[in-house]
């Protein structure tokens, strides 16, 4: 028997645990022996004493306790993060063709077995945030690891996400190891260079999980004049622009990402007379679009995330109909429309019947022609499904 504080749960709660999820909820906590800190190690135990795995406390947060293993042999500390830092990257290695991109996500959370902590890749930079209360308590540990293991001249933290305040903690950010990097910090994606702002961008900087679905809407749009909503620095952009569209209209309500986006325009030597950039709010620029009669042959919707969880759904759902029919009625017969959504809330079959009903209500005939998900750095575990919060579908206006 280990020293390690105690968490037995209340008779009956082991049910997701014994489903290997690594979420352990306030609600279904018995009782805690022993003094543990806020991140310390804890033993799981079942109502009836049987071990169910390690785990990080979090007094503050609803999640109260997140999985390091369920392996009783594997108690957590440098030699088991180094291990699933290791098979991460190794799985990275083995999906990622280094010639796709300079820019990667090695870690992701708990799809990679640790539990709050996400390492970007830009380059030789390394962006990582420790999201979790586990994670904050071996911050030294998991960044000399991820250093080390990457071969990354310098890292950058970027913990200012909603998340880390729900497990207590305060925003934590800017350069933690090396040296600074000569500015501008510059990716590149299938052929295409970005610039990326890694202290002020969005997330780590960079959507990296579109990077598939960014190459293949550029296959897809030669030809086209394309509407791209939610552009951010001009991901869908510059791969359309690419791939020959005839023109894209971009619209985000960030003025800083638009200034990025026009950068990373001049940046890739495509003519700049093709794209026209919108600061606006995507909702109402939709509806003036119609009011103008304007008509595209490509529509991209790349919302932010509406449903963080599922008690959002309903909410999300309005929002996602009403951009995905108003997108429908800009669509030339014969028109494509690639619509996601980063809503871990909404599932895909969600939004699936979201956007059939959105179609129903512009009276389009809509072929779904094909299915998308995040590319392969962000791997989902069956037992998690939270972490399959991409999804996307392209449909053709018939
Ligand atoms: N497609 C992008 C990522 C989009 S992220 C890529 O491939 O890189 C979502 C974007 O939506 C952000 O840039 C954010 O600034 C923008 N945004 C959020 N709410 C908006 C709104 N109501 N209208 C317009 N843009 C919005």
């Amino acid at each position: 028997m280990s020293g390690a504080p105690r968490l037995t749960l209340k008779p009956g709660r082991e049910r997701s645990l014994l489903r290997r999820h690594p979420w352990i909820f306030s609600g279904a906590v018995g009782e805690v022996r022993g003094s543990v800190q806020s991140g310390g190690t804890v033993e799981v135990r079942a109502a009836d004493g049987r071990f169910l795995a390690w785990a990080a406390y979090s007094p503050a947060s609803q999640i109260r306790a997140r999985v390091w293993s369920f392996e009783e042999a594997e108690v957590p500390g440098p030699d088991l993060f180094k291990k699933r830092i290791e098979a991460a990257l190794a799985l990275r290695q083995a999906e990622v063709p280094p010639e796709a991109t300079n820019a990667l996500r090695l870690v992701h959370a708990e799809s990679d077995g640790l539990p709050g902590l996400v390492a970007d890749r830009y380059a030789d930079t390394l962006v990582v945030q420790l999201l979790s209360a586990g994670c904050e308590r071996w911050r030294e540990a998991l960044i000399g690891i991820l250093r080390e293991r990457s071969g990354c001249a310098r890292v950058h933290e970027r913990s200012d996400t909603e998340g880390r305040e729900l497990e207590g903690f305060a925003a934590s950010t800017g350069l933690i190891a090396g040296t600074a990097a000569e500015r501008p910090l510059k990716i590149l994606e299938h052929g295409i260079e970005y610039e990326v702002d890694v202290a002020a961008g969005q997330k780590t900087g960079f959507y990296l999980d579109q990077r598939d679905n960014r190459a293949r809407v550029g296959i897809l749009a030669g030809g086209r004049e394309m509407l791209n909503c939610f552009c951010y620095t001009g991901g869908f952009t510059l791969s359309a622009l690419a791939g020959g569209a005839r023109s894209v209209l971009s619209i985000d309500s960030s003025a800083a990402a638009l200034a990025l986006a026009r950068r990373n325009l001049a940046l890739n030597r495509v003519e700049a007379n093709r794209a026209e950039w919108l600061e606006a709010d995507v909702f109402g620029a939709l509806r003036k679009l119609r009011a103008e009669g304007r008509q595209f042959d490509f529509v991209v919707l790349d919302p932010p995330k509406f449903a963080p969880t599922p008690k959002d759904a309903e909410r999300a759902a309005r929002g996602y109909k009403d951009i995905n029919l108003n997108a429908l009625k800009l669509l030339r017969p014969g028109g494509l429309l690639a619509t996601f959504s980063c809503s871990g809330g909404v599932s895909p079959e969600l939004f699936q019947k979201i956007v059939a009903g959105a179609a129903a209500d512009a009276g389009a005939s809509l072929l779904l022609r094909e299915r998308y998900r995040a590319a392969p750095d962000h791997p989902v575990r069956i037992e998690f499904p939270e972490g399959e919060y991409l999804k996307g579908l392209l449909l053709e206006r018939r």
